[in-house]
C-alpha cells in the first residue's frame, strides 16, 4: 500500500513537473528598454524629409546628411536605427508600422510621460490618477515590483533612467526596486573604478536639462550593474530623444536616436556572451508616448497633438518567433507588455486590470 502510494505520488509528480515544463518558457531574465517620445514614423521610416529642412541638415549637407538621409525609407531607417534593422528585424519582431495597418497605441489619453510609463510598468492606463508628470509616487503596482516581492526575483530588480521622476513612476520607496535616476549616482562601498569614474563625469557633464540628465550616463550605469550585480530584471529608461525633440533640434534627435540604437546593441552583445542571460533573456523595447507630425508640432505631445498617442514596440529573445517587421493588421497596446514579461517567465500576472499577453511575443 505505501508502496502504491509512492509510485502515484511519483506519477503525480512527474505528471505535474511535465505539464508545468509545457507552459515554461526559456526566458529566464528580462530587459525592458524605453527611448522617450521617440516617434513610429522614423523609426519604420528614418530622417523625416519634412524636418531635416528646417534643421540646417540639408544647407550644411556634411555628415548629417551623408550619415541619415537616403530617398529610400528602408535605407533611411537603416542608417538611423541600425541594430533595430539588422538584428531586431531578423531575429525578433518589431510592431507599430502603419502602413501595413500594424498599429500599436497608448491605451491612456494622456499621451506623455508619467502616464505612458504607468501603462508600460502596471499593465493599465490610470487616467484617473495618473495624469501629471508630478513626483507623486505611484499609487498602481508596476510589474518591476510585483517580481521584486518573489522571492527568486527580491533584489535582482533593477531600474535605471535617465529622468528624475523614474524613482516615484516605479515607487522606489514602497517596491525596494533600486531606480538610479535623474542625476542620481552609483553608491555602496566596492563601487568600480567606472563607477568612480561615471559619479564624476556626472558632475562635471551637467547637460541642457534640469530634471534629466544626458543618456551615455544612464547606460554606463545600467551596464556597470549588469557586470556587477546580474540583475534577473532590468529596465533601462533613456531620455535624450524627447527633450531634444521639445528644444526642435531635430539633428540630436536623430543623433541620439541612433546612439541609443547603439546602447541597445551593446546590451545584447553583453548579454548573449554572459551564460546567465545567454538564449534566457527577453529584451522588450518600446517608447511611452508619440509626437506631432507637422514642423510645428513634431516637438510636442499630449492629448492636444493628434496622433500622440500613436507608438511602436519591438521584442527579442529565445521564445520570441522570429517575425521581424510585424505586417499582421492588428491593434496592440503598451498595455499589454507587463502581462507579456509575467508570461514569458512562467508566472501568472497578479493584477486582472493588466492588458492580455501579446501572444504573437510568445512561440
Ligand atoms: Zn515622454
Amino acid at each position: 500500500m505505501i508502496k502504491r502510494n509512492l509510485l502515484l505520488t511519483l506519477a503525480l509528480f512527474l505528471g505535474a513537473a511535465q505539464a508545468f515544463s509545457q507552459t515554461n518558457y526559456k526566458t529566464e531574465n528580462i530587459v525592458l528598454i524605453t527611448l522617450d517620445g521617440m516617434r513610429w514614423q522614423e523609426v519604420f521610416k528614418g530622417a523625416d524629409s519634412l524636418l531635416v529642412d528646417d534643421t540646417g541638415m540639408i544647407k550644411t549637407a556634411g555628415s548629417l546628411l551623408e550619415d541619415f538621409w537616403d530617398e529610400n525609407s528602408q535605407i533611411r531607417r537603416e542608417k538611423l536605427l541600425p541594430f533595430f534593422w539588422n538584428t531586431l528585424a531578423k531575429e525578433g519582431q518589431i510592431y507599430g508600422n502603419r502602413a501595413y495597418g500594424n498599429f500599436v497605441n497608448n491605451s491612456n489619453s494622456m499621451w506623455f510621460s508619467y502616464p505612458g510609463y504607468n501603462e508600460v510598468l502596471s499593465g493599465f492606463a490610470d487616467d484617473e490618477r495618473i495624469n501629471s508628470n508630478s513626483k507623486i509616487n505611484n499609487p498602481n503596482v508596476t510589474f518591476l515590483e510585483y517580481l521584486n516581492q518573489r522571492p527568486e526575483y527580491q533584489g535582482k530588480v533593477m531600474a535605471f533612467g535617465s529622468w528624475d521622476v523614474f524613482p516615484y513612476i516605479v515607487n522606489e520607496e514602497r517596491s525596494g526596486v533600486p531606480v538610479n535616476a535623474g542625476f542620481d549616482k552609483a553608491e555602496g562601498n566596492n563601487l568600480t573604478d567606472r563607477e568612480l569614474l561615471i559619479n564624476r563625469m556626472q558632475d562635471e557633464i551637467r547637460g541642457p536639462w534640469g530634471g534629466v540628465r544626458l543618456d551615455p550616463f544612464t547606460h554606463h550605469y545600467a551596464l556597470e550593474a549588469i557586470k556587477k550585480h546580474k540583475p534577473k530584471v532590468l529596465y533601462i529608461a533613456y531620455g535624450e530623444t524627447d527633450d531634444w525633440a521639445h528644444g526642435n533640434h531635430y539633428d540630436e534627435y536623430l543623433w541620439s536616436a541612433r546612439q541609443t540604437d547603439d546602447y541597445i546593441r551593446e546590451i545584447w552583445e553583453m548579454i548573449q556572451s554572459d551564460p546567465q542571460y545567454k538564449d534566457k533573456t527577453t529584451m522588450i523595447i518600446t517608447t511611452d508616448h508619440g509626437r506631432g507630425t507637422s514642423k510645428t508640432s513634431w516637438r510636442s505631445h499630449g492629448a492636444s497633438i493628434p496622433v500622440a498617442g500613436q507608438i511602436w514596440m519591438a521584442a527579442i529573445g529565445p521564445d520570441t518567433p522570429a517575425g521581424g517587421e510585424m505586417k499582421v493588421e492588428g491593434q496592440w497596446y503598451s498595455a499589454r507588455i507587463a502581462r507579456t514579461i509575467f508570461t514569458l517567465l512562467g508566472l501568472e500576472y497578479p493584477d486582472e486590470k493588466a492588458g492580455a499577453v501579446i501572444e504573437e511575443m510568445i512561440q
